[in-house]
């Protein structure tokens, strides 16, 4: 489908959920979609470019690495957001007529999401905010969207991707409702906890907190984890690393380790150990060829962390307390959570099926839940996939009449109230029911139906 067509089909649409089935369909061809994130990261880069202009930023925040300098951080008491307006930038078309709209739209339940993700990640949370607001206050959503059914007001964005015109009205009216009314941490200097080294917290970019949590780690270690240390020669060093990794992680690391979101309630100690031993693995690539195998599970079997017979399929890696077998540490700490409280689950169950959404009937969650809600575990890096990802779901649930949990990384801290709903038949009496059905049933590896 040529832009042109898109653009169009956009802007002519009668329902903004028309917009979006647009977009959903089209999303099946991926050239497109691939085109539509390199108009996006090229549009990125111009930005960064014409930000060299400009010579200081506030707090003097120079960026350690050789490029623009970078502040990702939204100040309250700053009303041009994040890299030095660029935000705004994107949002030319934002007037402070719409921002009363937005204001009109945005209700408590939103605010609580504000609250809760300013106090956790401080300086960063506009950007979570989107994804929030989809799972959580979908009343608010639902508010925004009709905002965003003003064709007019579409059609000044300029944007063929009616989900980015969403996502970025939803961060930035956000920060503008919230900063009204409280403030925030600012981003400070601070030591890397894994190197040691200076950084300002506001320069990390934001995939650095959506994987490793708030700022704590610089810019270059969380580099160092997705590039890997080319620097290893030996296949000792190699096996050496995966160990201490593994013995890090508690958990046999799945292939694409490099990408594992840290569940943000694990200890600081247990994150700080987590990334250093990321930063010290070997690429996959070049462990394999020192150990002369072909394949990852060589790796781990030339570490002695498996031993022949056993390979678990679909890269699952490592198993909940009740023998699920779970993706991510993030997957292994929401699956224990509810073996520990007694709620009652089932791993990666079929999404039922819907006409247009889910025609074969192949979709996947992650959790069903004995009230028949379902639970997905959202752990992804890139905001853009994610967005789209979740969205995805979101609207299936929704159209299919059924109670969808989205479970980010920093809710680990507080999955009682998220979960409160499916706590209230009395935690302690399900817990006992639950503990005893296990024990008489042999975990299963992919599913398990209900005894
Ligand atoms: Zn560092």
């Amino acid at each position: 489908m040529s832009s042109k067509l898109l653009s169009a089909e956009v802007s002519q649409s009668p329902t903004w959920s028309d917009n979006l089935m647009v977009v959903q369909q089209d999303r099946h061809d991926r050239k497109e979609r691939w085109r539509i994130f390199g108009r996006l990261r090229k549009r990125e880069t111009n930005v960064l470019e014409e930000r060299n202009k400009v010579e200081f930023h506030r707090d003097n925040a120079q960026s350690s690495l050789d490029m623009a300098y970078r502040d990702w951080a939204f100040y309250a008491d700053d009303p041009h957001g994040a890299l030095g307006g660029n935000v705004k930038q994107w949002c030319f078309w934002w007037s402070e007529e719409t921002q009363l709209l937005f204001d009109e739209a945005w209700g408590p339940d939103a605010d609580a999401q504000a609250d809760e993700l300013a106090d956790s990640y401080a300086f960063v949370w506009p950007w979570m905010i989107p994804n929030f607001i989809q799972s959580r206050a979908p009343d608010t959503q639902a508010r925004i969207e009709h905002i965003l059914k003003n064709r007019e007001l579409v059609a000044r964005t300029n944007q063929t991707n009616p989900l980015t015109v969403l996502y970025v009205s939803t961060l930035w009216g956000a920060f503008h409702a919230v900063r009204k009314r409280r403030s925030w941490k600012t981003p400070q200097w601070r030591n890397c906890s894994s190197c040691g080294e200076k950084f300002f917290g506001g320069e990390p970019p934001i995939w650095t907190h959506r994987q490793f949590g708030p700022a704590r780690y610089c810019e270059k270690c969380c580099l160092q984890v997705r590039r890997g240390n080319t620097a290893v020669r030996s296949s000792e060093t190699a096996i050496g690393a995966v160990r201490e990794l593994a013995s890090a992680l508690e958990m046999i690391p799945a292939q694409n380790y490099a990408f594992q979101t840290l569940p943000v309630s694990l200890p600081y100690k247990r994150c700080d150990r987590i990334v250093r031993a990321l930063c010290a693995m070997p690429p996959p690539t070049i462990s394999k060829s020192l150990l002369g195998v072909s394949d990852w599970f060589g790796v781990l079997q030339a570490a002695e962390l498996v031993d022949k017979g056993w390979r678990p399929s679909r890269g699952t890696w490592c198993r909940a307390i009740d023998g699920h077998l779970c993706r991510s540490l993030l997957e292994k700490s929401i699956d224990d959570w509810f073996s520990n409280n007694g709620v009652v689950h089932v791993n990666e169950p079929y999404w039922p099926k819907h006409p247009t959404l889910n025609p074969s009937g192949r979709k996947r969650a992650d959790w069903r839940l004995q009230s028949g809600a379902y639970v997905e575990c959202a752990g992804m890096m890139k905001s853009e996939m994610y967005y789209w990802k979740m969205h995805e779901k979101v609207t299936l649930a929704h159209a299919l009449e059924i109670r969808l949990y989205v479970v980010e990384p920093s809710d680990l801290l507080n999955l009682e109230t998220l979960f409160s709903a499916e706590l209230q038949s009395g935690p302690s009496e399900r817990a006992t029911k639950a503990r005893s059905s296990l024990l008489t049933k042999k975990p299963s590896t992919r599913r398990t139906t209900w005894s």
